[in-house]
């Protein structure tokens, strides 16, 4: 079946002609007026427009609640995008100079450029004066919030960024960032996870008519939607197989992987066992040295998807043993960090104090947090417990009698020191913003964007660090939430998720729950609830990086109806035989889509083994004048925490220079 074509009666039964929640108007205020500016940017640039009534300012203005295309969202990346293939300056005419001058300059919103104006307020006293830019119609980065009312109730989503763990402890400068926030991860993990709501509800697996030959959901998969090993008196393995369309071969071989000790590498010294598995990939493991029946990596396929944003056919073998996958119990690897793990294999290895708290909207509030103590009045409320439900003021974000503002909508477009880098006192930042560019002026200016952004914006870098700041390919993912009228069928079919590797997402669950301040999960099937789905768009066969790059391209080029009719199709068949119907149980439907999601971590299947401070991020973030770099990108590392390292290295080197 063309997953993409339309067909009128099926459109009709999944219910594509009922309208549903796609809010681009509060109020009667176009909350998205930014965007829709903003992307009308080519063909007008030359037009003159309204400068002091920028859409931020508006009364009503919460892109939060905006549902449809968000995350990389129309408007957000046409300036960048013009940038990048040369078109901007042929059309985009003088900056106006604002005359405006700072301290710091910061381009980024998320959590590396929040976390780089904290720390440089922090030292630089109270009334330093701080400019935020951020390309986005909402601030946050990844940490980006969805709200829905279905039904009038309040129910939040994390619209990127999940959660605050990491696989390393937190830097006494991240934690510390948290603590003065008023964040206590494990405390509020305590108080506010619900472990009670879905209890007796399994994971299932799907098995799609395409890649299966039969339409079948098989709940209770054992030990979970990871397949960890399973308890006595639990179902095994090949109980739950039995029910699957999968061949008997692929039957025997996944029930060995998971339940038998079985050494593949008899006679290999334990070092050398672990040198090879980072060189193949999971699936190569599978094939060649496990040596299953093919039918066994269709059913494994996309389980690396949430983590790595690929297939197990780019993740390497060893890190699969490090999280946790089967097939490893018999090759008696010590639990240790070793070389050839990536970042985040290397943290599951490591022991440490383990924690997973997530807020409704995830580390949005940490965002909103950050925001609250950098504009005074700009959110109401002072505890991690009262910022889930407070609303902001964005009209305040850049109030004149704030001496830190920030700008939505803004894209910087160029970034130079005014005069020489070895004597200028001043770096001059222009930016994009509802179809006009504006010049400001600061003493110093944090790069808290993606890398590869940077070289496209600050031309007078050397060509070595602008090589370094191309390498990485951030990688793509998609991030959807669907507001459903209520969870009876996920009740009545046992799951509270379900894998389904073959299909346009590849897993469908229902979202954490959490209680905190004033803000409650549904507790009841009768109760409307968020249904979170992941689609990542790789392309098996290719590098990493090649998927990646054809991951952006998709993405882009995908519009939200063809996301919602795969939507649509998908949940009805997967929850259809508990009686969901996707024409009357749909009320809203976000797609937060991610081109440029995740940093790049770097892969020894992939990427050299460089030596110490010589690896592309150590090159690309090295300061250039008064002109510093921070991001997670910078870290090649795609954690909060990494962000908010970045943002402090980036502000201390600026004061260093004061
Ligand atoms: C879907 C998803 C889920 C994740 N889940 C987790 C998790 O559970 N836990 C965790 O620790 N980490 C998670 N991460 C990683 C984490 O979100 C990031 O590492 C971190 O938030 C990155 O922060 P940042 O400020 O470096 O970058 P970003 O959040 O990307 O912020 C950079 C900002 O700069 C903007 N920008 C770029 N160019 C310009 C320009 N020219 N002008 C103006 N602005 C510009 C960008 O659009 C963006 O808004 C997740 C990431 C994604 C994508």
């Amino acid at each position: 079946m063309n997953k993409d074509k339309p067909n009128r009666s099926r459109d009709r039964e999944l219910g594509m002609h009922r309208a549903i929640s796609r809010r681009d108007f509060l109020n009667g205020i176009a909350v998205g007026a930014g965007s829709i500016l903003a992307s009308a940017w080519l063909p007008s640039l030359t037009l003159a427009a309204e400068t002091a009534n920028f859409a931020q300012n508006a009364p009503g203005y919460n892109p939060a609640a905006l549902t449809g295309m968000r995350g990389s969202h129309p408007g957000a990346f046409e300036v960048a995008h013009a940038m990048r293939d040369g078109k901007f300056w042929e059309a985009a005419g003088k900056p106006v100079d604002t005359h405006e001058t700072y301290d710091l300059i910061v381009v980024g919103a998320g959590m590396s450029g929040l976390a780089a104006a904290y720390f440089y307020r922090k030292q630089a006293g109270p009334s330093a004066r701080i400019l935020i830019l951020d390309n986005h119609d909402d601030f946050g980065g990844h940490a980006k919030r969805n709200e829905f009312r279905p039904g009038g109730r309040l129910l939040l989503a994390n619209g990127g960024t999940v959660a605050i763990e990491s696989p390393f402890p937190y830097s006494v400068e991240a934690r510390g960032l948290l603590a003065e926030l008023g964040i206590d991860p494990p405390a509020l993990e305590k108080k506010s996870m619900d472990r009670d709501v879905y209890r007796g509800l399994g994971s299932g697996y799907f098995f799609d008519k395409e890649t299966f030959g039969v339409d079948r959901l098989v709940p209770g998969v054992p030990g979970g939607s990871y397949g960890s090993p399973v308890a006595p008196g639990r179902t095994a393995w090949s109980e739950f197989l039995a029910k699957t369309p999968l061949s008997a071969e692929g039957q025997r071989d996944i029930a060995r992987l998971q339940e038998e000790k079985v050494d593949y590498m008899p006679g290999v010294p334990q070092a050398e066992k672990k040198a090879r598995l980072a060189r193949v990939s999971y699936k190569d493991f599978l094939l060649n040295v496990a040596k299953v029946h093919p039918d066994v990596i269709r059913f494994y396929q996309t389980r690396t998807h949430g983590l790595y944003g690929v297939g197990i056919d780019a993740v390497p073998a060893l890190d699969c043993w490090a999280i946790n996958f089967p097939g490893f119990q018999g090759l008696n690897l010590d639990r240790v960090p070793s070389k050839g793990l990536t970042f985040t294999a290397k943290g599951e290895v490591t022991p440490q104090e383990r924690y997973h708290f997530h807020f409704p909207d995830g580390n949005a509030s940490i965002a909103r947090m950050l925001v609250r103590s950098l504009i005074p009045g700009s959110i109401p409320g002072s505890t991690a417990e009262d910022i889930v439900t407070a609303k902001v003021d964005y009209a305040r974000l850049e109030s004149s009698s704030s001496p830190v503002r920030m700008r939505l909508s803004s894209t910087a477009v160029r970034v130079r020191h005014v005069g020489d880098e070895a004597s200028a006192k001043e770096v001059e930042v222009t930016y994009g913003r509802e179809s006009k560019a504006y010049t400001v002026r600061g003493k110093g200016a944090v790069l808290a964007c993606w890398n590869m952004v940077i070289p496209y914006l600050c031309e007078e870098l050397p060509a070595r660090q602008k090589e370094a700041l191309r390498y990485g390919v951030k990688v793509p993912l998609v991030y959807t939430v669907v507001a459903v009228k209520n969870w009876t069928s996920f009740h009545k079919l046992g799951i509270r998720g379900a894998s389904c590797p073959g299909m346009y997402h590849s897993s469908v669950n229902l979202d954490q729950p959490v209680n905190i301040g004033d803000y409650k999960c549904p507790h009841s099937p009768e109760e409307s609830i968020l249904v979170r789905m992941l689609r990542t768009p790789c392309q098996p066969g290719l590098s990493a990086r090649e998927q990646q790059r054809a991951g952006h391209y998709e993405l882009l080029s995908t519009s939200f109806e063809t996301f919602e009719r795969n939507i649509r199709d998908q949940l009805g068949r997967v929850l259809g035989e508990g009686g969901f119907d996707p024409a009357r149980d749909i009320e809203a439907i976000t797609v937060n889509r991610w081109p440029h999601g995740y940093t790049y971590e770097y892969n020894p299947l992939w990427d050299p083994d460089w030596s110490e401070g010589q690896r592309p991020c150590d090159i690309a973030r090295q300061r250039h004048g008064r002109i510093t770099i921070a991001n997670s990108d910078a870290a090649a590392a795609a954690y909060t925490d990494q962000a908010i390292d970045q943002g402090y290295r980036a502000v201390q080197e600026l004061l260093s220079l004061s």
